[in-house]
């Protein structure tokens, strides 16, 4: 086992790997940017590292920085949490190169499943439904066409390389499929430098689905189960659940078994999240893999009572998994609602600004997971989450309930954020009926 550990991010997710690893008794390396000097959490790390200025770029996504941090804090692993490093491929290679384990997958593994085209052809091999779409990147508007006309409108244009709901582009006819398919070409080019598009067939109001996995390096995986993660805006997740609510016992057979078949023949192994579409008939179908943990990892730990975080160390340090497929059962319902400083009067754009007053809820089964304390000043230089509140019940209509109560609790001043948006969520019927499909909360608010 590791006896120091440097944590490559900040924020909730960096205070959540500095707490797993005290837990073990693993030292932990922490480092910061200009703007997150005197932040709380630095304080339960062993030993923090400042790595320069503000701006990202400038910071947390400069490798050679984070190495000889890892180098000078005399570590044996780098944890990378999810954003910055997380899937940067060549950033594990590195670690790896310098003799210092990155936690998650072998680089090539994530290379294969971050590249969308590639990963459908995992996918395929593995037998896994896939959205039925072109065969591999499409080249120019002449084939695009004549695959939208292969598969029928309404279809979706992805970017290869994309992430974040980037070059993605519904089409519902030719005239729209051709203005689409320059444009998601020119986004994908200016946001990840690569142009290569591919086209799927565009499923109507479907519900996202993701299987939770892990997996050693001696060839056992598990999942743990999967989670609902439907209500987005904007293709961002706002609310994530677990279990998916009326979802056939048969479907959440074949989708966990799926998952765990794909993970399996592309060789992955440590924490990783296969992400489905289910449509209204219940078919899923194959969308992508998240090759790190991901934001809403907690759900998945609160119905299955595994900790995601220790389970990661452990297999990256070389342990096998000591978890039984049967043994892992999904008990109760757990619900995460992202809290986010962001403005609803103007387009939920993020609203940074000293929180000046902040009472946080508490209780059975109330997780709040936070790096933000009364007097903390959100920068406007990285994202606008400022915590996950995680509720867990025996039953989901008590999670629902719990969830309400919790959101009334809290009161931020200061910021404005997503509160009054996740209450009235938790209070509309669809939501409660647990039938919500990704394009519920724009159809709705
Ligand atoms: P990204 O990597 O940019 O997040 P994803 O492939 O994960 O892109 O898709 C993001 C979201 O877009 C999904 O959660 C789903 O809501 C929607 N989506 C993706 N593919 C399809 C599709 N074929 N039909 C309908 N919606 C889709």
């Amino acid at each position: 086992m590791f006896q120091r550990i440097l944590i490559a991010n900040r924020g909730e997710i960096a205070l959540r790997i500095i707490r797993a690893c005290r837990e073990m008794g693993v030292e932990t390396v922490a480092v910061y940017s200009e703007a997150d000097r005197g932040a709380h959490y630095l304080s339960l790390a062993d030993e923090a590292y400042c790595i320069g200025k503000a701006a990202a770029t400038d910071s947390y996504l400069l490798i050679n920085r984070i190495i000889s941090a890892a180098e000078i804090g005399n570590v044996q692993a780098i944890h990378p949490g999810y954003g910055f490093l997380a899937e940067n491929a060549h950033f594990a290679e590195v670690c790896r190169e310098c003799s210092i384990e990155f936690i998650g997958p072998h680089h090539t593994s994530m290379e294969k499943l971050g590249d969308k085209v590639s990963a459908r052809e995992i996918a395929l091999k593995a037998k896994v439904n896939v959205v039925p779409g072109s065969d591999g990147l499409v080249a120019d508007e002449a084939t695009a066409l004549k695959v939208a006309g292969e598969i029928g409108y309404p279809v979706l244009i992805k970017a290869t390389a994309g992430g974040g709901g980037k070059g993605m582009r519904v089409a519902r006819n030719d005239i729209s499929l051709k203005s689409g398919f320059s444009a998601a070409r020119q986004e994908a080019e200016k946001s990840f430098k690569n142009p290569g598009v591919y086209i799927e067939k565009y499923i109507e109001q479907p519900r996202h689905i993701e299987v939770q996995l892990i997996a050693d390096q001696h060839g056992n995986c598990v999942h743990l189960w999967e989670r609902d993660c439907s209500t987005q805006r904007k293709h961002q997740k706002l609310i994530e659940e677990s279990p998916a609510p009326n979802l056939p016992k048969s479907v959440r057979e074949d989708i966990c078994k799926s998952a765990v078949r794909l993970i399996k023949s592309a060789g992955y192994y440590n924490a990783g999240t296969v992400e489905f579409i289910l449509d209204q008939d219940n078919q899923f179908y194959f969308i992508e893999v998240n090759a790190r943990i991901q934001v809403e990892h907690p759900v998945s730990e609160m119905v299955t009572g595994i900790d995601l975080i220790q389970q990661q160390i452990r297999v990256a340090s070389g342990e096998e998994l000591d978890l039984q497929q049967r043994q892992i059962k999904a008990n109760g319902s757990a619900i995460e609602i992202r809290i986010n400083a962001e403005d609803p009067d103007n387009d939920y754009r993020g609203c940074p600004g000293q929180i000046t007053k902040l009472r946080v809820p508490g209780g059975l089964g109330i997780r709040f997971d936070s790096h933000v304390h009364e007097g903390y000043r959100i920068s406007p230089y990285y994202d606008s989450m400022i915590g996950k509140l995680i509720v867990h019940r025996p039953t989901r209509k008590q999670a629902v309930s719990a969830a309400r109560a919790a959101l009334g609790e809290f009161e931020i001043e200061g910021v404005k954020t997503t509160i009054p948006l996740a209450r009235k969520i938790l209070d509309h019927s669809a939501f409660i009926d647990g039938e919500i499909d990704t394009t519920f909360l724009e159809r709705t608010f």
